[in-house]
């Protein structure tokens, strides 16, 4: 079995540094890629060695696929993770990097790449047993054919891309008669966006959540679910915080969706960890696409269950069967993450910065991740995520009181942060209640002015 020692992360901010803390705790040794603009980041400063691969902009660096295999082969990393965005869904990628006889710390390239394109993903999906908004059987072009689909699965229905992601590309028709100019618009769109035209189309469900639930395969037909994440509230389809397990699933039904997800990746061969996400509305699962790689709000699920993901991926990576039974696999207490941004909390404008002060919250089952330090200057060319404080509590209203008092805890002086958001939510009594869905947030921040 191929023991990884040496590995390349391929990403950069709080995730490159908690692929380097599992790898620390493995014995494995970490080459940090960073562009210009991130050379004085904490993974860059921790990581074994480090290597500048190009100016700031993502596309000069983080995803220059040929920078990124010279700085593995300079280095002679055995491994590379590319944690989640950049490059993390790229099938090429990843087929790329196995050419080059290094592991790639992620799913098999042909699954990437299937479960990249929507509209396949939804036919494997489907295929696999998953149980699916009612829709277009694949992509639509013609308007009639259309209409007769839009028809039988009742209005309002949604246009959908091909390719799309980031919740970006989609259009909600309440009426025939506006069809045919929104599929028109939505395939410009999507070829402007994501340089590929085409759309399908699906029932819009009018007041659902978004349930998701974490798998993991070990590449030979085993796999198993570590149940789920309630990541219903978002703004501009962004998730701004998440909770597992859901405020409203039984654990019978965590067992039949948990165990429906488990047995399509084990058909499939999955291999590695995997996100299937699902709309959730009056008792049912309704598949919407599945990701291919780590999520953010993996620690969610890590408190909950004991298991270290990045550690198991990792192990995956390099043969080992996975580390538990689903019959091991044990859900205790509740935990919730918040994604704080450098942002304004109210206009959500991005707010990067020199960090003049910092003091992370600590104390039993609080965790941090974040890169920030006093004297840090957050860029302001990639994502305003600067951390992630996720609180664990045997009882959910515990880990409310808990977030409490480690947001109250929380300093990150000289810009504006999303902390003052988190805290205004904790304040209100549906979101107590865990009463809400994707749509609340936006009608509650719609209230706040
Ligand atoms: P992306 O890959 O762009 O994130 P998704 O398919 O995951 O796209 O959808 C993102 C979000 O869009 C969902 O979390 C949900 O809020 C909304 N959405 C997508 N499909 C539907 C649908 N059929 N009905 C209602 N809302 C939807």
């Amino acid at each position: 079995m191929p023991e990884i020692k040496k590995l390349l992360i391929a990403n950069r901010g709080e995730i490159a540094l908690r692929i380097h803390r599992a790898c620390q705790e493995m014995g494995i040794k970490t080459v940090a890629v960073h562009s210009t603009a991130d050379s004085d980041a904490m993974h860059v400063r921790l990581a074994d060695e480090a290597i500048c691969i190009g100016p700031p902009a993502a596309a000069e660096s983080y995803l220059k696929i040929d920078r990124i295999i010279a700085a593995a082969e300079i280095s002679g990393a055995d491994a590379i993770h590319p944690g989640y965005g950049f490059l993390s869904e790229n099938a090429k990628f990843a087929e790329i990097v196995e050419a080059h006889g290094i592991i790639f710390v992620g799913p098999k390239p042909e699954h990437i790449r299937t479960m990249g394109d929507k509209i396949e993903a939804k036919r494997t999906a489907g295929a696999l047993g998953l149980p699916l908004v009612p829709g277009s059987d694949g992509a639509i072009s013609d308007v009639e054919e259309a209409k007769k689909i839009a028809e039988a699965a009742g209005y309002p229905v949604i246009i959908k891309a091909a390719s799309g992601g980031g919740g970006r590309g989609m259009k909600v028709v309440t009426n025939p008669a506006d069809l045919e100019a929104q599929m028109l618009q939505a395939g410009s769109e999507a070829k402007a966006a994501f340089g590929d035209a085409t759309v399908y189309l699906e029932k819009y469900l009018g007041n659902p959540r978004h349930i998701e639930v974490q798998v993991f395969g070990d590449g030979n037909g085993n796999a198993i679910h570590l149940g789920e994440r309630d990541c219903s509230l978002q703004r501009r389809h962004q998730k701004v915080l998440e909770e597992a397990p859901s405020p409203v699933l039984s654990s019978e039904e965590r067992e039949r969706i948990g165990g429906i997800c488990a047995k399509a990746m084990a058909d499939m061969g999955y291999r590695g960890a995997g996100t299937i996400e699902f709309l959730w509305e009056n008792g049912e699962f309704y598949f919407i696409e599945m990701n291919t790689r780590l999520q953010v709000e993996h620690p969610v699920t890590e408190a909950i269950t004991g298991l270290d993901l990045v550690r198991e991926q990792i192990r995956v990576a390099e043969g080992h069967g996975l580390t538990l039974r689903q019959e091991d696999v044990v859900f205790r207490g509740h935990a919730i993450e918040c994604r704080i941004n450098a942002e304004d909390p109210r206009t959500f404008a991005p707010s990067p910065g020199l960090v003049k002060g910092y003091h992370a919250p600590g104390g039993m089952n609080v965790r941090v991740d974040s890169g920030l330090y006093a004297g840090y200057k957050v860029p302001p060319y990639y994502d305003s995520m600067i951390a992630k404080l996720i609180v664990y509590g045997t009882t959910r209203q515990g880990a409310l009181r808990r977030l409490r008092r480690a947001l109250e805890e929380f300093v990150i002086d000289g810009m504006k942060t999303t902390i003052p958001l988190h805290q205004a939510l904790l304040d209100d009594p549906e979101f107590q209640k865990g009463e809400y869905t994707i749509k609340w947030l936006e009608e509650w921040l719609a209230r706040q002015d």
